[in-house]
């Protein structure tokens, strides 16, 4: 990975403005013991019923439309309704800062995890790290494509916040029994689910010549069957910025969002406030993100968000040369019970 040490080897220009980035790697948020959500405790409870309720609907217009966008605001309940607490909220809006550089990009920060979705044992287990890679012939096209890529892995404060957790149960009660069409090498016949979390910071100071842009490649796809995307916050920036278009498979991959052809646009959303949430059947559409702008061009922006990819295991012979390994994590481990109607 020769780009890794990129992001420290540009951080002493951005000295001028300490006050914004000095959280990259940082380790800033003091420790805080992890929560394990244990929706099954929610069993009696009238909101978590109201929560099903509202999740069964949003299963129903995925189905139909193949993505949803959630806002924020209609989040919340959801996601208390499954168990997530309070203090949570407030927490989860500080994760960001445990990101550290990432190896082929200078304009972001991320940890990421992996984890199983296991209908069987009705749980969700943290599993080892493995590379993440991503490959053209999945439609993504971009200088490391192909190239197995290690991130900081989620701390323990990160997948230890329940709302967190809740979401990775969110989005499992949506997707459950929605047929998808098939990726290559990703087995079917598995009951189990591949979830792997990025925890991801897009920077922008003009000054110090950073440019982030939430997808760099353009016209895309995941090479995941679902995608989700959940918006934690931002700093200084512009509210134009990082705007989502979902395309139609015909478009070109790799093309930027300004030179896309408007009538194969299937969707535009936009994340503006804590919570909102886009999901999406990730081999149903190609997707690409606009810029992240500076509001105060003096002051760098940043941009927090939760990506999270899940699909079925990657069988040998899989594009990007390796399989999902199924052993648990042993030095962050996390199991979390589920509950599936
Ligand atoms: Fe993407």
């Amino acid at each position: 990975m020769p780009h890794i040490n990129r992001y420290k080897d540009i951080s002493p220009s951005i000295n001028g403005h300490k006050k914004t980035i000095p959280y990259v790697n940082g380790h800033k948020a003091t420790p805080r013991g992890p929560h394990i959500l244990n929706v099954l405790e929610q069993r009696y409870n009238a909101r978590f019923y109201e929560a099903i309720a509202t999740i069964m609907a949003l299963r129903k217009s995925y189905l139909q439309n193949r993505y949803i966008f959630v806002r924020g605001d209609d989040m919340v309940p959801i996601l208390k309704g499954l168990g997530a607490r309070e203090d949570d909220f407030e927490l989860i809006q500080e994760i960001s800062d445990l990101t550290g550089p990432d190896p082929t990009l200078d304009y972001r920060s991320v940890t990421y995890g992996r984890y199983c979705i296991d209908p069987e044992t009705r749980s969700i287990r943290r599993l080892e790290q493995q590379p993440y890679t991503l490959t053209v012939q999945e439609d993504y096209k971009r200088h490391d494509s192909g190239i197995p890529r290690m991130f900081d892995e989620a701390p323990s404060d990160m997948q230890g916040n329940t709302v967190v957790q809740s979401l990775m149960l969110f989005k499992a009660l949506v997707f459950q029994g929605v047929p998808v069409t098939p990726r290559n090498r990703l087995d079917y016949s598995s009951p189990a689910w591949i979830c792997t979390m990025f925890n991801a910071r897009t920077h922008t100071s003009k000054n110090n010549g950073i440019f982030g842009e939430p997808a760099l490649e353009g016209v895309h796809s995941d090479g995941s069957d679902h995608t989700m995307t959940v918006f934690l916050g931002s700093n200084n920036m512009r509210p134009d910025s990082a705007v989502t278009f979902m395309h139609d498979n015909e478009e070109t991959t790799g093309v930027q969002t300004w030179e896309t052809n408007p009538t194969l646009i299937r969707a535009r959303v936009h994340h503006q406030h804590f919570l909102d949430t886009l999901m999406f059947v990730d081999h149903d559409f190609k997707h690409s993100v606009t810029s992240v702008h500076q509001l105060d061009a003096a002051q760098p922006a940043t941009r927090d968000m939760l990506v999270v990819f899940t699909r079925r295991p990657k069988l040998e012979g899989h594009v990007s040369g390796y399989a999902d390994t199924m052993e648990l994590h042993t030095t962050e481990p996390l199991q979390l019970p589920m509950w599936l109607p």
